[in-house]
């Protein structure tokens, strides 16, 4: 663990003087996006810290009732919502984007999709508030609730016997977690496929809880074409990609450790140095940082530093053009 630790400091420090100079975007609505709220998937950073939070102040406490407003939310219905009346939390973790909350004999596994959130309220929630999905209301008045913004009903949720979760095809087909990173030769053997890096990187089955935000800065952090492929990477890229993978990964979670109190707001200040950041300059060369924009979501890279020097075309362009 003592090359993953240095590769999280080194990450850190270099990230620091993004952070001195108040580079912190919060990922918000997009100018002139429709409805009212985008938000980003929340990645591994993400979900691991708020199943932290979520476990520092929910374990222990008892589950006075369960329910589900989301019509499709949950994907399983035996053994049923009912019987987790008056079963005690256990501890709630992360494996690769899901959470999973331990029940004692059960457990609950669930998947935010895009837009869904995990958040504890001190207050049940009104039976209006249509972002509700799922709802698990402890003792003393506290509620974990699952919800999702806009109109889709994507978030779902499958409640299972507790060892029955890593035979679930959403658990088991996961691959190792990228972060802490697997070793150099795991790493290499799980990425030698004719695929490009971006799309592999995000591929859950390949390796777990990448998305499309951290794609971008572990790219970056490696100085590595996205349009590069898996099996044309050598020995020294796969290091370089493994030590940026661990770095800003954990630096991301060291970040939201000090920043975030006891709860996790529905937006994080998430410490991005390329994504979403097309047109600024690279916080490393200066060269402005160029996008693709793709249907529903965009890859930001730095050609100087990922592309030899080429601006790749914008498929947005291109598609204007037919
Ligand atoms: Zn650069």
């Amino acid at each position: 663990m003592r090359a993953s630790t240095t590769a999280t400091a080194s990450a850190a420090a270099a990230f620091g003087a993004g952070l001195r100079a108040g580079r912190i975007p919060v990922e918000d609505t997009p100018p002139g996006a429709p409805g009212a709220y985008i938000f980003t998937m929340p990645e591994l950073p993400e979900v691991e810290i708020a199943a932290r939070r979520i476990a520092r102040a929910v374990t222990g406490a008892r589950i006075e009732s369960a329910v589900a407003p989301g019509m499709v939310t949950m994907k399983t219905f035996d053994p049923p919502l009912e019987s987790l009346a008056g079963v005690a939390v256990e501890g709630v973790r992360r494996r690769g984007k899901l959470f999973v909350v331990e029940l004692g004999e059960l457990a609950l596994v669930i998947h935010l999709m895009s837009a869904g959130r995990l958040q504890l309220f001190d207050k049940r929630a009104s039976l209006r508030d249509r972002a509700s999905r799922l709802l698990l209301r402890l003792d003393g008045d506290c509620e974990l609730r699952l919800r999702e913004f806009g109109t889709q009903q994507r978030a779902w949720a499958k409640l299972l016997p507790a060892a029955a979760v890593e035979s679930d095809e959403a658990v088991a087909t996961l691959g190792p977690e990228a972060w802490p990173a697997p070793s150099a030769p795991e790493l290499a053997a799980l990425l030698d496929q004719p695929r490009h890096l971006h799309p592999l990187l995000r591929d859950q089955r390949t390796i777990a809880g990448i998305g499309r935000s951290w794609v971008d800065e572990i790219l970056w952090e490696a100085r590595l074409s996205p349009f590069k492929k898996g099996s044309e990477l050598d020995g020294e890229e796969v290091e370089r990609l493994r030590v940026a993978m661990d770095g800003r990964l954990g630096a991301a979670l060291e970040h939201y450790e000090q920043v975030l109190g006891d709860t996790v707001p529905d937006k994080l200040p998430m410490p991005l140095a390329v994504h979403r950041r097309a047109g600024e300059p690279c916080p490393r060369c200066g060269t402005r940082v160029e996008a693709i924009h793709y249907r529903d979501y965009v890859l930001c890279y730095c050609p100087q530093e990922q592309t030899g020097g080429r601006v790749l075309k914008d498929r947005r362009l291109s598609r204007l053009l037919k």
